[in-house]
């Protein structure tokens, strides 16, 4: 008798496909192995065994699979659990989850892209010949297609080999989506392999008896080669040795000495005897790490809310080692690693050889070799570190996720499929193996906070910074007086100039804050501040260049731009901004001898040069830091005398109904960055509002206030965490179409649900790559069922798609849309 099985091909079809197997193959295959099969005329994907022992299909008749790729699964049942939660929970298919989880080199397919790896030295004797012919291929060809591939080799099945080319490192597969992230490099030194002969070593410590300093760098460094085995750094050895740079790179120059680069995260740690013991609590730190455990033993997921600088990375490292004592993994999230690489060093200085980092970006080899270190439990995955993508690695036995800056909206996935907000995917994750789970953040989520106020999760506070650090003064400066009394230097106060002045004569270093981020302007008065504000929703409303119009994104709501400001009835509504190249510019002006440098998308485009800037800043070769959001990321800069806001408003005026919060998180954020040792602090906030609640707030620290006004006004407009929100997206290349096609949908949601349906309406930007979007926003209130209601929205789409002429209009769902 025949036998099936059901497949979950990587692709965004609802069903899993079922496929024929021959006897052989039904005793050996398990649940979450990889199989390639035949899709279509002429295509084949890998995909995951999802179940055994199905029945045959009716609809179709079965194709039979290709090839078995793995021997143990590559995927456990947990994680196709929590697959399947995100799929459900996110409306997409349980495939687009698998696309997004699984390393690309694991879902080799017919029309996946190879090329040649060039940072590998290929051993062609080593190479069988089917390999070599495909090596050769890509000597002449930059890439190749897997469909050429298999006609090159003249062969249909091409993944065997394809996998051990990988192996051996000789080829790369190519995602398209893939950027180069540019991790930290270090200097290492070492002999020369020539000299690992003991004879060799002492007939050239005779020869450098001339060169008294060439020579003592060899011995240091002779010495410290045999007193461990981690890597000796060129650092290191200039200050165990006491032999300068120059002298030791002469050596290097000689042939003497080799120097190599190591990427500062994959250092491998190869004794314990190297990593720092963790630090001593204090008693308010202590106080929160008991008040945390307390909170896990009753399985609450527990916030820690710690002003910046107050010690919560002291607490996780408690955390953790009792959960490595048990002998469980920890997963530990981060919003963004490129921009964490500080912290990274700090927790590998204490767990050193047991981190793994993971991140997207990371190259296919890498990403392969991480997921099998956690596959297969080893002592190295004991911690993984990463952005949201980490969560879907094969954890076996999770004792511990800890979710850092929760508050961060970069957890939210936008695009592509699953728009996973992987704060709460990772709870659930957590929850799947009943793992303790920890939120951290000096400014949460007014959605986790309230999580916390009603008692759905634990709460621990630490409200002041390590070691009698003060919080830093906050003052508001009103440049709309500014302005009028003719004060402003470009877009620097007096006040702005006078406390830079101040901290470049104590050698104090300046961070400049512009947040240039919003795709359509905003209007803004240039007298009194104010900015157009839709009557129905909590949002600024937006300028429409082309029409010349003032728009709500959310409700549609809009008139004419008005000639004078509805506020003081001035004709100076603007709509000029600027960005942090204005401010670097003008600073280069105001203090022609102090080093300046940007951080911002544009300037950390090249390999290393983030990490570039963060070093010339953290060695204080630079004394003013201009830059974007990039600057709030948790970097601990211990010079940092004053912080500088160039104009909250921009930030404050952003048209989403969590600008506020965001404004709020921002400017604390910013504002931690400053005086972060005995020195006290100073932050600047110019705004044409020194008044705005938000600022109010912000300048005395008063979390509380912000969430109760938020909350009130979230209540007041229906907005999370009271309500639920879904956005679902229409786009089309035509305009008359998508405009048609929202307008239907629209129609059958108001039947299902009224007025918790706002738009359908175009975003501030209309048409990407020649598609028209159109967005509506359905709100769901707290006792509504979230299964029904998307069981609903599913019943509409069925009906929308069986109309012809609205099939090819794409309908994208995003829950919980931030
Ligand atoms: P947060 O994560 O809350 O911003 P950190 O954990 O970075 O704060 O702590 C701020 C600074 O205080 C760091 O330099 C850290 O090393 C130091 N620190 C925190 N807790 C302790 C402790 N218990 N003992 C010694 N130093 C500490
Ligand atoms: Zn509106």
């Amino acid at each position: 008798m025949d036998e099936y099985i059901e497949v979950v091909l990587p692709i965004p079809i609802e069903k899993a496909f079922t496929y024929k197997i021959n006897p052989a193959d039904a005793a050996r295959l398990r649940v979450g192995m990889r199989v390639a099969v035949p899709f279509g005329k002429s295509k084949y994907y890998t995909g995951l065994v999802y179940t055994l022992g199905v029945t045959a299909p009716t609809a179709y008749e079965a194709k039979e699979i290709d090839l078995v790729l793995d021997e143990v699964p590559t995927v456990n049942e947990t994680q196709l659990k929590h697959w399947e939660w995100i799929a459900s929970y996110y409306m997409c298919t349980l495939g687009e989850v698998v696309r997004a989880a699984l390393p690309g080199a694991f879902l080799l397919e017919s029309e996946t892209v190879i090329t040649a790896n060039k940072e590998a030295e290929v051993d062609e004797e080593a190479l069988r010949d089917d390999e070599f012919l495909v090596f050769e291929a890509l000597q002449h060809q930059s890439s190749l297609r897997v469909q050429d591939i298999m006609a090159i080799v003249e062969k249909k099945n091409v993944l065997q080999l394809l996998n051990r080319l990988i192996d051996k490192e000789v080829i790369q597969v190519h995602e398209t989506l893939q950027e180069q992230y540019s991790p930290k490099m270090v200097s290492y030194i070492r002999l020369d392999a020539a000299y690992d002969e003991e004879d060799a070593l002492e007939a050239l410590i005779g020869e450098l008896s001339r060169a008294p300093k060439q020579r003592v760098a060899v011995l240091s460094l002779f010495q410290l080669q045999g007193t461990t085995e981690k890597p000796v750094s060129l650092e290191k050895l200039e200050k165990e040795s006491g032999v300068s740079r120059t002298v030791i790179r002469s050596l290097v120059k000689k042939g003497v000495l080799e120097e190599y680069q190591l990427r500062k995260d994959r250092v491998s740690y190869d004794k314990d005897s190297d990593t720092e013991s963790s630090k001593d609590l204090n008693p308010i730190q202590s106080d929160a790490l008991e008040n945390i455990k307390q909170q896990f033993d009753q399985d609450k997921v527990t916030l820690l809310h710690g002003v910046t600088s107050s010690g919560k990375t002291e607490v996780y490292v408690k955390l953790i080692e009792e959960t490595l004592e048990q002998g469980k993994q920890v997963l530990y999230l981060l919003p963004e690693i490129a921009l964490t690489t500080q912290l990274i060093e700090r927790l590998q200085s204490y767990f050193g050889r047991r981190i793994t980092v993971y991140h997207s970006r990371y190259n296919i080899q890498e990403r392969v070799e991480a997921w099998n270190n956690v596959l297969q439990c080893r002592e190295k995955a004991s911690i993984v570190m990463g952005a949201r993508s980490a969560m879907f690695l094969p954890f076996k036995d999770l004792g511990l996720v800890i979710v850092d800056e929760e508050h961060e909206n970069s957890f939210k996935q936008y695009d592509p499929a699953p728009r996973y907000h992987a704060r709460d995917a990772a709870i659930v994750l957590g929850h799947l193996h009943k793992a303790a789970i920890l939120l951290g953040s000096a400014t949460p989520s007014v959605e986790s906070f309230h999580n916390a106020r009603t008692g759905k999760y634990g709460y621990a506070r630490i409200d002041r910074r390590y070691g009698e650090v003060l919080m830093p003064e906050i003052e508001l400066v009103d440049i709309s007086e500014q302005y009028r009394k003719k004060r402003m230097k470009g877009h620097f106060s007096e006040r702005l100039v006078e406390e830079m002045a101040e901290a470049l004569e104590h050698s104090g270093q300046i961070i400049l804050f512009q947040n240039r981020r919003g795709f359509a302007p905003i209007v803004e008065c240039t007298t009194c501040g104010h900015s157009p504000q839709c009557p129905n929703c909590d949002v600024s409303l937006t300028f429409h260049q082309y029409s010349k119009q003032l728009r709500c994104h959310y409700c549609g709501h809009h008139y004419g731009l008005p000639e004078a400001c509805e506020a003081c009835g001035n004709a100076t509504l603007d709509t000029k901004g600027f960005g942090t190249e204005q401010v670097e510019e003008e600073v280069k002006e105001l203090f022609p001898e102090a080093k300046v440098a940007r951080m911002d998308l544009d300037t950390t485009r090249g390999k290393h040069s983030y990490a570039k800037i963060i070093h010339a800043f953290e060695e204080q070769e630079l004394d003013i830091l201009v830059g974007t959001q990039m600057v709030t990321k948790g970097l601990d800069f211990r010079n940092v005398r004053l912080v500088g806001i160039m104009n909250a408003d921009a930030l404050l005026n952003f048209p989403d109904f969590r600008a506020h919060e965001r404004s709020f998180q921002l400017l604390t954020q910013v504002a931690g960055r400053a005086g972060r040792t005995k020195d006290r602090g100073r932050v600047l906030i110019q705004t044409y509002n020194p008044y705005h609640q938000i600022l109010q707030q912000v300048s005395s620290g008063d979390y509380e206030a912000m969430y109760k006004e938020q909350l009130y006004e979230r209540e007041q407009y229906k907005y999370p965490p009271v309500n639920r929100i879904i956005k679902i997206t229409f786009k089309h290349k035509n305009y008359d179409q998508v405009n048609e096609a929202a307008e239907w949908f629209s129609q059958g949601l108001r039947n299902a649900f009224r007025s918790q349906v706002l738009g359908p309406e175009f975003p501030p930007v209309s048409r990407i790559r020649n598609q028209y979007i159109k967005n509506v926003l359905l709100k769901i209130p707290g006792g509504q069922s979230l299964t029904q209601t998307k069981k609903s929205i599913k019943r509409i789409e069925r009906s929308f798609n069986a109309i012809s002429k609205f099939r090819s209009v794409r309908v994208i769902y995003n829950v919980d849309y931030v």
